[in-house]
Order: structure tokens, then sequence, then C-alpha cells
């Protein structure tokens, strides 16, 4: 048997952070990696398999970031835990003995249980190459695609089928709004606005009835009675945490059907056993309750907490803040911490800071976008509670300030005197910077 002082089961975000923190903070233990695939994709970039990459091997992740971080690589699959002999046993029937286990094995694409979910063409958002290989031969003579599901993986789903198939594709989401769950009404219409222009269908405020066809699909019957059809059909709905590992083995799984984890991201069950990632439980930064949120920003945060507790017990896990972005066409929208209406939702009465302006200055300059900041803060406090934000490229590092002012428990005040670096070629001007000017804004009504 191989011994090693951490063993990671699971070889995508959370595992392979994990691996890489654990051997920063120890660089004299031995990790090992255990993971199923040949080769593990970028999980973020499979909706862009389907159009601006073009093929899942366009889409991986080098294993150069192990062996560059002396990780020992196991191509494996972890099958069962000893937890007595401190040991997994892997389907080859070879046995890696541990001091510390990290359980990293990610999440699993629901089906929905609707009448011919499981026929031919039916497909779901699996983290598979192989799969998706399969889904886009399927795809390249479809004249008809249907998402279902207006989340932001719908929703980047639809943009680019619709960019790299000639098929007419349409969303079916049961809310009101497409991103609903993520952004304020405001953002999501925008973001409607622009899937509309680039062609995409939208079927919200409806609900898939059954999927029609004999035993491949011909189509999807709404709620309303309308029938479209369809000849491939992609099910963006979300995932369950894939915990039959950890289960078995006996350790605790907790009401989001996740792993049950301590505040050090330690196993309830065993000390000696860590999770993080999509398998493991989360918790809400504001209220602290138990949140099913699936994010690859949450699980490599929680990746870097494993690697830094595993032999000294030194880093908690401030809860999740549920910061993401994502691109339609060149609009850009992005969100960190509450928005406006799950504020009001927890019951917090909330003051509102909005500022809109191009993001180069002057605005006749090179890629210049309109771009708006949202910003909700705590009526109360003045605590920051998090922010909305829509414009050019630059959104995608704009929602990390944000997240990282609600992190440190910024109040109006102080994110409205925040010092910001600008430059005409690339950011907003200092007179007119979103952030800062929606903080002032919010301050005045405080
Ligand atoms: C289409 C799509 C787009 C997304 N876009 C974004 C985005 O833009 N931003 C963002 O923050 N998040 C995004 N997410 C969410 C993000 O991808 C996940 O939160 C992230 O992948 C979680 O990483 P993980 O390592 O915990 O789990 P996973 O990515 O699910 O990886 C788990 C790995 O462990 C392996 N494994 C499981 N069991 C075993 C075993 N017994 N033995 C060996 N190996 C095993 C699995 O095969 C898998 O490779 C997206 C998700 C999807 C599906």
């Amino acid at each position: 048997m191989v011994q090693a002082d951490v063993v990671v089961v699971g070889g995508s975000a959370a595992g392979i952070v994990a691996g890489i923190s654990s051997r920063r903070r120890h660089p004299d233990k031995k990790v090992v990696l255990v993971r199923k695939e040949e080769q593990v994709l970028v999980p973020c970039g499979i909706p862009y398999i389907f159009g601006t990459v073009g093929s899942p091997d366009k889409d991986l992740i080098p294993d150069a970031v192990l062996s560059n971080n002396g990780i020992e690589l196991v191509k494996d699959e972890g099958v069962s835990i000893d937890r007595a002999k401190k040991s997994v046993s892997l389907k080859s029937g070879e046995s890696i003995g541990y001091d510390k286990l990290v359980l990293a094995t990610g999440s699993l694409p629901m089906r929905l249980p609707i009448p011919g979910s499981d026929k031919e063409n039916v497909f779901v958002v699996s983290k598979d190459a192989d799969y998706l290989g399969g889904v886009q031969e399927q795809m390249r003579d479809a004249k008809d695609i249907v998402v279902i599901g207006g989340g932001f993986i719908g929703v980047e789903f639809a943009d680019e089928c619709k960019k790299g198939t000639g098929a007419n594709v349409s969303i079916v989401e049961i809310l009101p709004h497409c991103l609903q769950l993520a952004l304020d009404s405001e953002f999501c219409v925008e973001a409607e606005t622009v899937l509309t222009e680039r062609g995409v269908r939208l079927l919200t405020g409806r609900r898939i009835e059954a999927i029609l066809g004999d035993d491949k699909v011909t189509g999807v019957k709404l709620s309303d009675g309308e029938v479209i059809p369809a000849d491939v059909v992609m099910m963006g709905v979300g995932a369950v945490p894939n915990v039959e590992l950890a289960r078995n083995a006996g350790l605790e799984i907790g009401s989001t059907k996740a792993i049950a984890v301590d505040n050090y991201m330690r196993t309830l069950t065993d000390p000696s056993i860590f999770a993080c990632g999509d398998c493991a439980e989360k918790r809400s930064f504001f209220t602290g309750r138990l949140s099913p949120i699936m994010l690859a920003s949450v699980a490599t945060a929680e990746a870097r907490i494993v690697g830094a507790n595993l032999f000294n017990t030194c880093c908690g896990n401030p809860g999740e803040i549920g910061v993401w972005s994502t691109i339609v066409g060149e609009k850009a929208f992005a969100c960190a911490g509450l928005t406006e209406m799950a504020a009001k939702h927890e019951g917090i009465d909330v003051v509102v800071g909005e500022a809109s302006s191009v993001d180069r200055h002057p605005g006749g300059m090179p890629g210049a976008a309109p771009t708006k900041v949202k910003l909700v803060f705590c009526k109360k406090s003045g605590l920051l509670l998090g922010g909305g934000i829509s414009g050019g490229r630059g959104v995608g590092e704009l929602v990390n300030v944000i997240s990282a002012c609600v992190l440190h428990r910024m109040t109006a005040h102080e994110v409205s005197l925040f010092q910001m670096g600008t430059h005409p070629a690339l950011t907003a001007s200092p007179i007119v910077y979103q952030l800062v000017n929606a903080a002032e804004l919010a301050v005045a009504k405080l």
C-alpha cells in the first residue's frame, strides 16, 4: 500500500486547490491526488465548448498544475474509505494510506423528474469530456435546441449554442426572469434584452410539463399548453453534492445533502477527514444558515482553508458571500453578496446607491462600455451587504472588489472614501468611478 501524508479525492477546482494549498502550507508533506478522469475539464468553461472554444479538448486543466506543485497524481477512482486503517481503496484494487484525507468529490447534475426526461437527446450539464463530445455531435445537426433553466449556466449555454450552431435556441425558465435568483430584476431585464437581440427565445414564467417524442425528443410541452419543437434538450437546473463515498464511510451528511463540516472544513464525524467544494456543506456569510450555493469561487476558497488547517487548525471559514459573473455577448453581469431583493427577503432595511458611467475616460477611448454599479447597504449599520453590476469586461474584477469590501465589513462611508487606481485606457474616471460614487450617494440616504 502506498502511504501519503495527504490524500485528496477529486481533481477539479476544489481538489486541485486543496492539493496546492496543502503543499504550500506544508512543503515537507507528501500529497497524492486521486481523480477518476484521464483529463479534467475547466468546469466553468463547459458552455464555451459549444461556441467560443469549440470542443471539450480546448477546455482542459493541464496536469502541469499538479506536477509543478509537487503533487502526485493517481488516475483512479476512490471506491471506499477504511477510517480505522486510514486508507482509501481504489477501483484498480490498490489502496493508499493517509494521515489526512480531503474529499473534493464535487457534484452531479440534476435531471428533472418529468415525463420524457430519459428520452434520447435530453442532456444534463455533466463535467465529463466524452459525454459533452457526444452532446456536441447531436447539436451539430440540431434545428431546435431547448435549454431548461435560465440561471447563469442555462443563459451561457443558450448564448453559446446560438453562437456555435445554426439552430433556434430557446430558454424555458419557471421564474418571471432569467438570472432572477442571482440578480435584481433591472439587471435581469437588461440581460434578457441582450439575449433576445442575440436571437435566443425566452419563455419565462413557464414550466416544462413534459418532454415529447418516441425514443428521441421531438418537442417540449410547457405549463401553458404551448408545444415547442426540440431535437436537443439541455437541462441546466442545478446539481446535487456527490457524497456516496463519504456516506458509505459513515460520514455525516447534512440537510443540504452535502458532507457536514465544521468551521475549519473538518468533517463532523472524523477530524482526520476534511471536505471542500460542491460536496461540502456551506453556510451563508450573512445569516450563518446552511446554503445550497455551488460556485468555483466558494469551492477554491474552502480548499485553501482546508490546506491551511490540515496539520494545525488556524483558519475559520467566514461563510459564502456568493460572488459570480457572466457575460452575454459583450455585456457582462455580476453580483457579490446580497441583492436588494435577497436583503429585503431577510428582513433587512436597506439603502441603495447606484452610479453609472463608462469604464474608460474620456468615453471615446477604445473599448469603453457603459457600466452600472448598484450597492446595497444595511440602513441601520451602514454595512455593505452586496452589489450588482452590468457593463463591459471590467465587471469581472470590479465585482471581486465588492466581494472584498463585503468580507471586510466595510460601511458605505468607508467605501465612499476608497482610493482607486485609475487609467484612461483601463478604468472609469476617478471623478465618476462607479463603486465610490454609488457608496457616496448611499451615505447621503443613511
Ligand atoms: C457549466 C458550468 C459553469 C460554471 N460556471 C461557473 C463560473 O463561471 N463561476 C463559478 O464560480 N462557478 C461556476 N460553476 C460551478 C463550479 O464549476 C463548481 O462549483 C466547481 O466545479 C466545484 O468544484 P469541485 O472540485 O468541488 O467539484 P467538481 O467540479 O464537481 O469536481 C469533482 C471531481 O471529483 C471527481 N471525483 C468524484 N468522485 C470521485 C472518486 N470517488 N474518485 C476520484 N475522483 C472522483 C469527479 O469526477 C470530478 O472531476 C459552473 C458549473 C458548471 C457545471
